[in-house]
């Protein structure tokens, strides 16, 4: 088996803590620092032993994605909350800046999180700012990799990325990382660069990014948004806008979906990735689609993430996976590793 290195970071630790709303219950975050243990410890089970800590990378790759004024947030809630309520708890937005409201914040960190957050899952603590920057510095990190040679990396970051937009955050996601890595590699010479969302949910932000841009392309297997979060993105109507029409690829299927149906929409995604012909493959992996996943609905069995990744492995050219959704906290390491596991077996 080929070996695929693994990038992490332990800075994503203090991101920890907060409770989140679940439909009619306030419950302890799903998105917890636990997830990335149960993840590495299987990686490790099944032999991935090439592990590398993360270097810093700054904000500049950050900001080439994300508005100025919404890094600003991201790095000044907490101690604009904390210096309001005291240590503990955690902040979230009270209300949200919508239609015939004016979506310019004031100087209070109210204002803040009501412009520039558009659920009530994504709470800051003391550590959510070092976790986001970690988050980052891990997907780089695992992206130089590649640039640099590599085949293959595996970003294995938290808080996850593929619901941030340029200047929203929502879905437990601040930073995209995986929009931040595509446009660095496009800033270091690539031409083109392929994103395949494999998450449970549609990536709302990923694609707002880069809607009308035909540099990326953005294909997407995800459930319905006529019955999943998040709710008003993700119909396959939805293929691009001006010069980026086209480039834009949603696969909504039905809540029980399963590996039979599943796969075919996959290998219709990995058709319009070939035809893309991109340098490097972005893969947004998220194993929510796990039939126990207590965010998720679709029926993917663990062995079935073997599959998955064996069928991406199926393309040829240099792929970073980049950790995104799953909570099944039980099978989530092996979930995990099993994708890596099957493409690495493939590739070999
Ligand atoms: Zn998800």
């Amino acid at each position: 088996m080929s070996c695929m290195r693994i990038f992490h970071s332990d800075d994503h630790r203090g991101h920890a803590g907060a409770m989140e709303m679940r439909y009619d219950r306030l419950i302890p975050m799903c998105e917890s620092p636990d997830r990335i243990d149960t993840i590495l410890a299987a990686l490790r089970d099944q032999g991935h032993v090439d592990l590398a800590l993360a270097s810093s990378f700054g904000l500049e790759p950050v900001l080439r994605v994300h508005t100025p004024a919404f890094v600003d947030f991201l790095q000044r809630c907490w101690p604009l909350w904390e210096a309001e309520f005291g240590p503990g708890g955690f902040a979230t937005a009270y209300m949200f800046g919508m239609r015939g409201m004016d979506q310019v914040p004031n100087g209070s960190v109210h204002s803040m999180l009501s412009c520039y957050t558009f659920d009530v899952c994504v709470p800051f603590v003391a550590g959510t700012w070092t976790a986001i920057r970690s988050a980052v510095d891990v997907t780089l990190s695992a992206a130089s990799h590649v640039a640099g040679g590599g085949r293959s990396a595996f970003a294995l970051c938290r808080p996850p990325g593929h619901h941030a937009s340029s200047d929203l955050a929502g879905g437990y996601c601040y930073v995209n990382n995986a929009a931040v890595a595509a446009q660095m590699l496009l800033d270091r010479g690539a031409s083109r660069i392929a994103i395949l969302d494999v998450d449970y949910h549609h990536g709302n932000g990923t694609q707002r990014i880069f809607y009308d841009r035909n540099d990326v392309l953005y294909a997407s297997i995800h459930a319905t948004p006529e019955r999943e979060y998040p709710f008003l993105l993700g119909y396959a109507h939805e293929t691009g806008a001006g010069k980026g029409q086209g480039f834009n690829f949603n696969q909504p299927l039905p809540l029980g979906t399963a590996i039979d149906s599943y796969r075919p929409a996959l290998a219709a995604a990995l058709e319009r990735v070939r035809a893309h012909a991109p340098d490097v493959l972005i893969v947004s992996l998220g194993v929510d689609s796990y039939i126990r996943d207590p965010v998720g609905g679709f029926a993917l069995e663990s062995d079935d993430f073997l599959t998955l990744g064996g069928d991406i492995a199926t393309l040829p050219m240099p792929t970073l996976f980049v950790m995104e959704g799953g909570y099944a906290i039980e099978e989530l390491g092996r979930n995990t590793a099993n994708v890596i596991t099957g493409f690495a077996q493939r590739r070999e």
